[in-house]
């Protein structure tokens, strides 16, 4: 048996899995830094990497593995198609699979001793990374490739602020969270819900940037207001 370790760690600011985005690269302003941890932290396993402008994360769905001891689940419901309609685990990029393996495309903004800074990362806080390996422009890009069930991003919804809260977290952001109002803007322009929902103006949803609540809601359809940003107490 072969076993598998983890050669990275994540560190991004997805405190908690909603409202990360499905994919990497639809919120650029959601850096991370991938760190190299033992017995892989030297510099010299990145030696090159400098050279490179995109790489794959190979990675483990920590909070998502599978329970050995159930069946296997060959069937997923995919949140593009409404969460209703179900597809081959294979069929998709679910993070419930075999394995629970996933992988992402991000950008490298710089290289730093053991120290990867990335931008575009679809990753929780801690994930453990299983390999890294460089974009190879002239393999990895495929003008003529097709997927019939996630061809083009899906459309995004239009993000407004209350005018208060936006001047709280433009504060946040000016003290110690440089591109918190972006990450914001850009993670719940994905529309975080399942797309079968349609809620009430009065439903409340939430999570956590780094150590930063995030509340909105949705007014109408295809439509969020941020309506909260706070520092979560010490310990939560
Ligand atoms: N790009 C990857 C892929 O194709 O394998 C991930 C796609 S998966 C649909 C992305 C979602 O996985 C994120 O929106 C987040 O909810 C979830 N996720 C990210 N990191 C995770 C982790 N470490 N454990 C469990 N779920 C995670």
């Amino acid at each position: 048996m072969h076993q598998i370790q983890t050669v990275a760690l994540a560190h991004t600011p997805f405190a908690e899995k909603f409202a990360i985005p499905r994919q990497p690269m639809l919120a650029p302003a959601a850096v991370g830094i991938i760190e190299l941890q033992p017995p892989f932290d030297d510099p010299l396993a990145l030696q090159g990497l400098e050279q490179v402008s995109h790489i794959w994360l190979s990675f483990l769905f920590h909070e998502a593995l599978p329970d050995p001891a159930a069946p296997p689940r060959l069937r997923v419901r995919p949140p593009r198609l409404g969460g209703n309609d179900k597809l081959g685990v294979f069929a998709t990029r679910s993070s419930h699979r075999p394995n629970g393996i996933g992988q992402s495309l991000v950008k490298v903004l710089a290289v730093e001793g053991t120290r990867i800074h990335v931008a575009g990362v679809d990753l929780l806080d801690q994930t453990p990374i299983i390999d890294i390996k460089p974009y190879v422009p002239y393999a990895d890009c495929l003008p003529e490739a097709s997927n019939g069930i996630a061809q083009q991003a899906p459309a995004q919804v239009t993000v407004d602020w209350q005018p208060e809260v936006l001047a709280g977290a433009q504060a946040v952001e000016q003290s110690h969270r440089p591109g918190l109002v972006e990450l914001i803007n850009q993670c719940l322009a994905q529309d975080p819900k399942p797309a079968y929902q349609t809620p009430p103006p009065e439903r409340m949803y939430g999570t956590r940037f780094w150590d930063v609540e995030v509340k909105w809601h949705y007014p109408a359809a295809g439509q969020i207001v941020v309506t909260g940003v706070a520092q979560a107490a010490p310990g939560e």
